[in-house]
């Protein structure tokens, strides 16, 4: 049977500095009928992604999300009811649910997913976390074997697996992480072959000596200065994979931030190109089949950091953002 209350959590404020809980506020209202076209949808979980606090600034791949609105997020939910010729309930779906245990969503803005067990799965390895690693590493980044290979953010959703992707495809795989314990885990679970923690003071140092024939490719989720410390050390026709900029998210832009990259690009003959992972949604079967494979041979290791209650998705996503997680942070609503 269905609530008749949905419980909501509003952004009713913009920040200017850092996220904090005083931003979002828990909200009650009724849950929505659907329209023709659209499905009723039960949020199963939440997904917290850095992107969320980028959303806040302005339009980015998506519009900004506006005060006194339902946070947005994505979000795995069951159909309910639907008023779409293509779902049904007891449907799996991902798409753009927001912060909410209800939502009602045309059927076009939604992806019907199978129902495979973990569904948390569907958020992290088989979802954007793994599509993004897979795509922007093999894509753009095109590591050959015996390739060095480095990741920032190495030990959240989508660095974690870039990693071990690489590693698969024969690479020396470089993980950049904040503190000891989450560069440990790197080396000692996710078998890369050295961690180098970047609120350590001796960054490049650390970063020379884990990568001593230079960095074929880099797959960069942080911008700033980790950028501008890798820069400097790719080797002649590196690629840099650009897939987010997560130092510059939460707060003021930072005044540092890669300089001197027009010459070095140049001189180096380097690729330096972003993406987004909705670009390559039409070949997600394919990943997915690879992921699968990968994870059921034991190869990649899907780590999960699943926190519930819909109440605590602000302070999730504050979490985030300082580094709490390890692996795909979710909230199971
Ligand atoms: P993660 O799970 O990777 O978590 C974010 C991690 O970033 C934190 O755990 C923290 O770990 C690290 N971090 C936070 N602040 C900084 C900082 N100033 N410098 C360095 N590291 C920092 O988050 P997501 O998987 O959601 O996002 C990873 C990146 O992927 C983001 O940039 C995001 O925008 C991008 N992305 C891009 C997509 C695309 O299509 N291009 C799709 C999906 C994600 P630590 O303790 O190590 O600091």
């Amino acid at each position: 049977m269905t609530d008749t209350v949905n419980r909501q959590i509003l952004l009713v404020e913009k920040p200017a500095g850092k996220l904090g809980p005083e931003h979002f506020r828990l909200s009650a209202t009724a849950v929505p009928e659907p329209k023709d076209g659209e499905a009723l949808l039960r949020v199963r979980y939440i997904s917290l992604d850095a992107a969320n606090r980028a959303w806040m600034h302005g339009a980015t791949y998506r519009a900004a999300v506006e005060t006194n609105t339902v946070m947005a997020g994505g979000g795995l939910a069951e159909v309910v009811s639907s008023k779409a010729a293509e779902l049904a309930p007891g449907d799996i779906v991902f798409g753009d649910t927001g912060w909410q245990d209800y939502a009602a969503v045309p059927a076009k803005h939604l992806t019907k997913l199978p129902r495979i067990e973990p569904l948390t799965h569907l958020l992290s390895i088989y979802g954007i976390a793994g599509l993004t690693a897979y795509f922007g590493l093999l894509e753009i980044g095109k590591p050959k074997a015996g390739d060095t290979v480095v990741v920032s953010a190495a030990a959240g959703s989508v660095g974690s697996i870039v990693g071990q992707i690489a590693g698969i495809r024969g690479c020396r795989v470089i993980g950049i992480a904040g503190g000891k314990d989450k560069c440990h885990w790197l080396t000692a679970e996710l078998g890369f072959d050295a961690a180098v923690d970047y609120k350590d003071a001796a960054l490049f140092r650390q970063i020379k000596a884990a990568a001593p024939k230079g960095i074929d490719v880099y797959f960069d989720n942080v911008g700033g200065d980790i950028l501008e410390a890798c820069l400097p050390q790719m080797n002649n026709h590196g690629r840099i994979a650009c897939c987010g900029a997560i130092s510059q998210y939460d707060g003021a832009p930072s005044p540092h931030g890669p300089r001197g990259v027009p010459g070095l690009i140049v001189v180096k003959r380097l690729i330096m190109q972003g993406f987004i992972v909705m670009d390559f949604m039409d070949r997600r079967d394919q990943a997915t089949a690879d992921l699968q494979t990968w994870v059921s041979s034991g190869k990649l290791k899907v780590q999960e950091d699943v926190i519930d209650g819909l109440e605590n998705t602000p302070r999730a996503l504050i979490g985030l953002l300082a580094g709490e997680n390890r692996g795909k942070r979710m909230i199971r609503v």
